[in-house]
């Protein structure tokens, strides 16, 4: 099962929403957390179960908010020749204690000479570690998650990060970057969105192919130079 991913579109008119919406959201949040705090620290009865609640579910608007704003494209953007080995090697060790936790081990296998990618370091490393920390959460017996970065067609280079998980079904592949779709009880449903739009922006492309009961694998094909 293969599917290709393009959803520029509508994209970009999410992009402009999410600018405004964001940014006003976060005022009045800091002044929510900020008075439940108080209201926790004065109320004699103990409310604590009632008070997690309250947090929790703000730390998750505050997540969907935080995703929703590297859409609206707040950071100065700045291009420029990197190692995306050497990205990708420090993707592996920000995620090696969430890995350790499930059980899982990287193997990194990279071609001699991959060469230096025209790209935004961070907004890149912020899409491998959106597909890898997917790749982590859906392997609940633990296994290996294979990273490979090789050059093709002479002038991309492609990154695939395979897991051992459950697999995805050939309706819920059609469905990778709608925004909110998630399968997870505390999921946002919005990393693949952001990551697909960043690769977009990047001229890449990203293809999934997954198989139910063995796994996935995401392919990421970038130009190497400037297009
Ligand atoms: P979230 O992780 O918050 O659910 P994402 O946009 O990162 O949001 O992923 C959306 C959904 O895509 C997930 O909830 C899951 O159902 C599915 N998915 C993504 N990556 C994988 C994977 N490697 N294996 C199985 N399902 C996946
Ligand atoms: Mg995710």
């Amino acid at each position: 099962m293969e599917e290709h991913l393009r959803k520029s579109d509508t994209l970009s008119v999410i992009g402009q929403l999410a600018a405004g919406i964001a940014h006003e959201i976060r005022n009045p949040m800091t002044a929510l957390k900020g008075f439940i705090q108080l209201l926790e620290d004065t109320i004699k009865e103990d409310h604590s179960m009632y008070f997690g609640v309250i947090k929790n579910e703000l730390n998750r608007i505050d997540s969907i908010i935080n995703e929703f704003l590297v859409l609206a494209k707040p950071q100065a953007m700045k291009y420029l020749e990197k190692d995306i080995v050497q990205l990708m090697k420090e993707t592996i060790e920000l995620l090696k204690p969430q890995a350790v936790l499930h059980n899982v081990q990287f193997q990194l296998t990279l071609e001699t000479e991959i060469p230096y990618i025209y790209c935004e370091p961070n907004q890149l490393k912020k899409v491998f570690i959106n597909i890898i920390k997917n790749a982590i959460e859906v392997m609940s017996n633990g296994g290996f998650i294979r990273i490979a970065i090789r050059k093709v067609d002479g002038d991309q280079v492609l990154v695939s990060i395979q897991d051992e998980g459950e697999g995805i079904d050939p309706e819920k592949l059609r469905r990778l970057g709608e925004p909110f779709f998630t399968t997870k009880e505390k999921g946002t449903g919005l990393g693949l969105m952001v990551s697909y739009k960043i690769i977009s922006e990047h001229q890449g492309q990203i293809d999934v192919e997954s198989e139910q009961g063995k796994g996935t694998v995401f392919y990421i094909k970038l130009p190497i130079r400037r297009v």
